[in-house]
């Protein structure tokens, strides 16, 4: 039986040393780091195969990152972000599909996805009707397992369904990969996780200054579609210490971002707020805030309890009921102070937009924040019209 879990101790030494390494003055700033995100990963997930590590493809943020990279593994996100792959996905899936879907499987089908390509399993879970019957095609090619994800969100007997599913995922886990995940392993694993969600948070909070050093556009391309990677950590604190003090002094709106995740290549909704005179301080979203803002408890006595907790308390709209989403806008709104709210909603992602009636009436009624619902798909035909609503919902902002 080969064991990795030297290898994650050693990962998380490793993140230590690197993160107190001194910058060069000739290195490239973060920033710029961050720009060749895709290529960054590329190498490391590389390296990684090289090095027999397995690669494990991921959809969700429900997915526990941490179990797989106790097994040694490394975790990919595998959301497909291109409008470009999505024709294909159209020959076996409706077109009235989210696009999120439908471009992940037509990277599947066009087999030009390296991480997917270079996976020695994919992670899915029953989240959201599209994504599972979708999962079911894409099983008939690639290895596949599936956590079976309960949806209501209060019941103590979902949790404990959630906690014997993240068991069985552990087991599988270890007979695939022939390893042990030992609890020293998750430990550090978890550690190395709550120690990535620290620094992005941190960063994020830069965006409740009055003026705010970043736009929520820049922000969004600080994080990696590999978890855990040393030198983003090192990355991260550089960031931080280059912005820290920085003001940019504008009178932009706050807007409070919601609904969908914006992946890579699908930010063109933040750019568009941002072009018209917005400022994207908080994205409450699966790409922003949501996934980062609660911590896998170390030091509790069952590691893996812990994670299924931390994990199951997700805000998603499949969840039912999700008040949660609802409970952390309202901390976003005052902590960023927003002035409006957007809620973005991929074409066809149901839960989302039935969810966006209860949003609308929340913003409106109890935070007293106006509203607007954005529903569109990776083409950018209608941004015309998009802009056009954002201007006036800033327009009256101002007045
Ligand atoms: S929005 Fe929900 S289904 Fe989509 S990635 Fe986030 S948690 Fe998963
Ligand atoms: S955006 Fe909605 S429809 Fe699309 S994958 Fe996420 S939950 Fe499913």
């Amino acid at each position: 039986m080969t064991s990795f879990t030297t290898r994650a101790t050693d990962d998380a030494a490793d993140c230590c040393a690197a993160a107190g390494k001194v910058p060069d003055d000739q290195e490239p700033t973060a920033q710029q780091y961050f720009a060749q995100m895709i290529q960054n990963c590329l190498q490391n997930a590389q390296a990684a195969k090289d090095a027999g590590r397995p690669i494990v493809g991921i959809l969700c943020e429900f997915t526990p990152r941490e179990l797989i990279m106790a097994a040694g593994a490394v975790p990919v996100c595998l959301c497909g972000g291109s409008a470009k792959t999505i024709a294909a996905a159209e020959q076996y899936l409706p077109a009235n599909l989210c696009p999120l879907i439908k471009s992940t499987f037509g990277y599947h089908l066009q087999g030009n996805n390296p991480f997917l390509e270079m996976a020695d399993l994919i992670v899915a879970e029953t989240t959201c009707d599209g994504k599972k019957k979708m999962y079911e095609l894409m099983a008939e090619s690639r290895p596949m397992y599936v956590l079976e994800l309960p949806q209501k969100a209060d019941d103590p007997d979902a949790l404990e369904h959630w906690v014997r599913e993240l068991q069985k995922f552990r087991s599988f886990l270890e007979q695939r990969f022939q390893t042990e995940i030992t609890q020293e392993a998750l430990r550090n694993a978890i550690a190395t996780m709550n120690r990535e969600r620290a620094l992005r948070r941190e960063l994020a909070a830069l965006m409740k200054a009055d003026s705010p050093p970043l736009t929520g556009r820049q922000l969004l391309d600080f994080k990696s579609s590999i978890s855990g990677l040393c030198e983003d950590f090192r990355q991260y604190q550089r960031a931080l210490a280059e912005y820290r003090d920085q003001q940019a002094g504008d009178s932009r709106v706050r807007v409070l971002l919601t609904g969908v995740p914006t992946v890579h290549g699908a930010e063109r909704v933040v750019q568009l707020l941002e072009d018209a005179g917005g400022l994207v301080v908080a994205a409450e979203n699966c790409t922003g805030l949501k996934p980062i803002m609660e911590d896998v408890d170390l030091n509790a006595a069952d590691p893996l309890q812990a994670l299924a907790e931390k994990y199951f308390h997700l805000p998603c709209s499949v969840m039912t009921r999700n008040d949660r989403r609802l409970e952390f806008l309202r901390e976003l709104a005052v902590q960023y102070r927003a002035q409006c709210i957007v809620d973005l909603i991929w074409q066809a992602c149901l839960t989302y937009d039935v969810e966006s009636h209860r949003i609308k009436r929340f913003a409106e009624q109890e935070l007293d924040l106006p509203y607007l619902r954005i529903e569109t798909d990776y083409s950018p035909s209608d941004s015309a019209r998009i802009m056009v609503r954002i201007e006036a919902l800033f327009e009256t902002i101002r007045r």
